[in-house]
């Protein structure tokens, strides 16, 4: 039985002057339109206490078109204004829905450059794909094939800090998913990239020590050149492009590794990583497996679906680390330098290996609950409690960020 899934493949492309300048003016018009009407949204919430939804955004949009101050967005495909607005609304949704913060303004240097057409505003022919407001088809590196006779639905074309352009398709493909059986825990760690329930350890990408001392020198670089200077500039095009690097080696890693557990594996348990509690976090190594952990997740929550895997988050507060996966005692809190410890049952634990292997536990747990699982906190913090006799609060089937 094969299962119908919509599928972004993604490759390089080379614009030529005219159409890199187009695509620059539309990624600033997308991000114009999308802080205007944010702070319109904003705006009549908190003096008004009124809700704007997506149609309202629209008619302003038509509106800000007419003025001679903004005639300047008519230059630019509206399609990609238009999915601006409906990024917006998505942003709110999760925002109301308690998944993620309040929408923030795009910043020129910070934000994402990128624009999404809809089929209305590219043509495909022949595997050739031209955009809205331009002559020329572009010149895509097909570096892959794309399914046997797929038609885009979307195309997100995007520019990265180190200046090099992609353009991403979302195609309708099929997936004929496998048998799989068993289940697996995934801890995320620093040293070693991720442990799994079985003991095996998967290690960060080859190169990526010495990437990030090369990214520590290149920051330090940075900081010392003068503001606004030519230096400084090339400066930030170096770092960017070492950041490039370490994402893209990390990228590939993960999407060899996530179709492997989701081949192999029926049910994969992660921890409920809440985003919010670890973007406060500056230190480089940090910022950096924070990074491959969500996109470790959205892989996960992607390719267990396509082949109809279930994958379960357990919530963060959970004990992982120092409740023992043999008899469910508590053991004391430990620093982070401890990586082997032994249980008074006994039990000689590898610190990471225990924690996924409560993962597992505590994902497998709520499937034989049901579905809603609510939170039993700890009952003491300090105390030796029967910790196999909690249910972390958990999400069945795909969690959302
Ligand atoms: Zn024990």
């Amino acid at each position: 039985m094969t299962r119908a899934v919509k599928r972004a493949f993604k490759f390089r492309f080379y614009p030529t002057d005219a159409q890199a300048a187009q695509l620059s003016r539309t990624f600033g018009c997308v991000r114009l339109v999308y802080n205007m009407a944010l702070q319109a949204r904003t705006e009549a919430w908190t003096l008004r206490r009124e809700r704007i939804n997506y149609n309202a955004t629209s008619a302003l949009l038509t509106a800000w078109k007419k003025t001679d101050e903004l005639a300047f967005l008519n230059e630019v495909s509206s399609v990609p204004l238009q999915q601006a607005l409906r990024h917006l609304q998505t942003a709110f949704t999760d925002f109301w829905a308690r998944r993620a913060q309040h929408p923030r303004f795009k910043s020129k240097k910070r934000s994402r450059r990128s624009a999404e057409y809809t089929a209305s505003a590219f043509r495909w022919r022949d595997g050739t794909l031209t955009l809205a407001k331009m002559t020329e088809p572009l010149d895509v590196v097909w570096s892959r094939p794309l399914p046997q006779g797929c038609t885009p639905s979307t195309v997100t074309v995007s520019q990265d800090a180190a200046g090099r352009w992609f353009v991403s398709l979302l195609c309708d493909d099929t997936i004929t998913p496998t048998p799989a059986a068993g289940a697996v825990g995934i801890d995320a760690g620093i040293d070693s990239l991720l442990t799994l329930s079985t003991g095996e350890k998967i290690t960060n990408p080859r190169h990526e020590r010495a990437d990030r001392k090369r990214l520590a020198r290149a920051q330090r670089d940075l900081a010392r050149k003068q503001k606004g200077s030519a230096n400084r500039a090339k400066a930030r095009i170096k770092l960017a492009r070492i950041h490039a690097r370490i994402t893209d080696r990390r990228h590939d890693h993960l999407h060899k590794l996530t179709t492997r557990l989701v081949r192999e594996t029926q049910t994969i348990v992660i921890e409920d990583l809440a985003v919010r509690n670890m973007v406060k976090n500056h230190r480089l190594a940090r910022a950096i497996s924070d990074a491959a952990w969500r996109q470790l997740r959205t892989m996960l929550e992607y390719k267990t679906a396509w082949h109809g895997r279930t994958l379960i988050a357990v919530d963060r507060w959970f004990p992982s680390t120092r409740l023992c996966s043999t008899c469910g005692a508590l053991a004391q809190p430990m620093p982070l330098d401890v990586r082997e410890w032994t249980c008074r049952c006994g039990a000689l634990h590898d610190r990471d290996v225990n924690a996924a292997r409560n993962i597992l536990a505590a994902g497998l747990a709520v499937t034989a609950c049901g579905d809603d699982v609510r939170p039993q906190r700890e009952s003491s913090r300090t105390g030796q409690s029967s910790a196999k006799q909690e249910h972390p609060r958990a999400t069945k089937g795909i969690p959302v960020l």
